[in-house]
């Protein structure tokens, strides 16, 4: 998740009122938006699956467990997906499936001519293999590594559909729940990627992630991250001076590199996270690595400044091997390790302004707007209305061995989850869909 990142937004937001007013401060909600809210909450059927929410706080929480004691290393998340598929059936969507890529979809088909609607939490962790996943309680805090990034985020959705289920409530769009692969650091995505390549026609999209209601995230982030490998001919440092360097090469790169000036607006950042190479001291390097980070808030502003590091790389070889007049140069390779695109949902628009809504509707009063790195970058980056909400209770810890968790008024993320997707998907005979179909592709 994105916790790390969430606090640098919220140090950029305390720090830069003008920032917290430009990017952080959610608009009206227009009336209309309000009244189907209303309309909804207020429908009997509606009312009832809020109460029986309430009143299933404890399981709830034990599910939590449940799912959190499942470990979802990246890249295995293999037998938490067997378990959440057969949870899902178990709740009610028979037709439950894991796709190609791993991640778990169950398709809550509406009335028909409404919009497609994804919901979704994510299934894999930061937490290698063999990390004790068992949740235990001190305090009264629960730690478990994953406890609520993202098992949190699973356990809002499982008892969505379970609520909606019991209650037999028919909307007008179709809901797609899906538990994702690959949100986490390497796994680059690769669960939304591969949702968004094999259905094209979804028309909004909803990630659960991580912990504290009242944030809407609606800007995404996007990064790209690269390795790049220098490789010489290497030698001894006195019998075979005059031959080029890795790296002094890398060193030429990265110098070039730190006094590059990215852009504010919006914000862009990069930086030069691992270094390594060499053999010994007294020997001319044939090998250096570096692991280059670069992110941004907006995809042109990506795509622009990495151009630039791109360039600068490239001069800095250059440099060495005519430093040297070498007949053996340098020689350097990009791998590209991380490729999140960047992207934005309109502040007015339809999917914003319903969770916003909904979470008025359920006694949040403090709404944040945020940027930050999640399943919702890929969407954001098509142009499909996105947002990540995050679930109720409260916690610390994020990505770290001890993460921890206390489930304070945790019925509040399925009953904001349910209120927001039946606004946007419609409620049958009650409201019309407030998200609008897209023009297909
Ligand atoms: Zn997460």
């Amino acid at each position: 998740m994105f916790a790390c990142r969430l606090i640098a937004v919220l140090v950029a937001v305390l720090l830069s009122p003008s920032f917290a007013a430009a990017q952080q401060s959610p608009q009206p909600v227009p009336p209309a938006v309000t009244q189907a809210l209303e309309a909804i909450a207020k429908d009997g059927a509606v009312t009832r699956v809020l109460d029986a929410i309430k009143g299933d706080s404890k399981r709830m929480f034990e599910e939590q467990v449940r799912i959190n004691e499942i470990p979802a290393p990246p890249f295995m998340e293999q037998k938490r997906a067997e378990y959440y598929m057969a949870r899902l059936k178990q709740a009610g969507l028979q037709d439950a499936y894991i796709d190609r890529e791993g991640n778990v979809i169950a398709v809550r088909k509406g009335r028909g001519g409404g919009p497609k609607l994804v919901v979704s939490a994510h299934l894999d962790t930061v937490f290698p293999e063999g990390t004790d996943v068992k949740v235990r309680e001190k305090d009264n805090r629960f730690y478990g590594p994953g406890i609520y990034d993202d098992a949190l985020g699973l356990t809002t959705l499982v008892t969505v559909i379970e609520q909606m289920n019991k209650a037999a409530l028919k909307t007008v769009g179709d809901v797609i729940f899906v538990g994702t692969v690959g949100e986490e650091e390497l796994g680059d995505l690769r669960g939304v990627k591969a949702l968004f390549r094999d259905m094209k026609d979804i028309d909004g999209f909803i990630s659960l992630d991580g912990v504290g209601m009242g944030r809407i995230v609606r800007h995404a982030t996007g990064s790209h991250r690269y390795f790049v490998n220098f490789k010489g001919p290497g030698g001894h440092s006195f019998g075979a001076f005059g031959l080029p360097s890795a790296i002094h090469a890398m060193g030429r790169a990265i110098a070039k590199m730190g006094d590059l000036r990215p852009p504010t607006d919006p914000k862009t950042t990069f930086t030069v996270g691992t270094v390594k190479g060499g053999t010994s001291v007294n020997a001319i390097a044939g090998d250096a690595t570096m692991a280059i980070d670069i992110r941004s808030n907006g995809q042109p502003a990506l795509l622009a400044f990495e151009a630039q590091i791109l360039t600068v790389i490239k001069e800095a070889v250059d440099e060495e091997n005519r430093r040297w007049e070498a007949k053996t140069p340098i020689t350097y390779e990009l791998k590209l390790v991380g490729d999140r695109p960047a992207g934005m949902t309109a502040v007015d628009a339809p999917i914003v302004q319903a969770a916003q809504a909904a979470l008025r509707r359920v006694g949040i009063e403090r709404i944040s707007l945020a940027a930050s790195s999640t399943d919702s970058n890929l969407p954001m980056s098509l142009g499909i209305p996105a947002v990540t909400l995050s679930s109720a209770g409260i916690g610390g810890g994020s990505h770290s061995l001890n993460e921890w968790y206390t489930p304070v008024n945790n019925w509040l993320g399925p009953q904001n989850v349910l209120l927001t997707t039946l606004a946007l998907v419609g409620l049958d005979g009650v409201t019309q869909p407030l998200l609008q179909l897209r023009a297909k592709p």
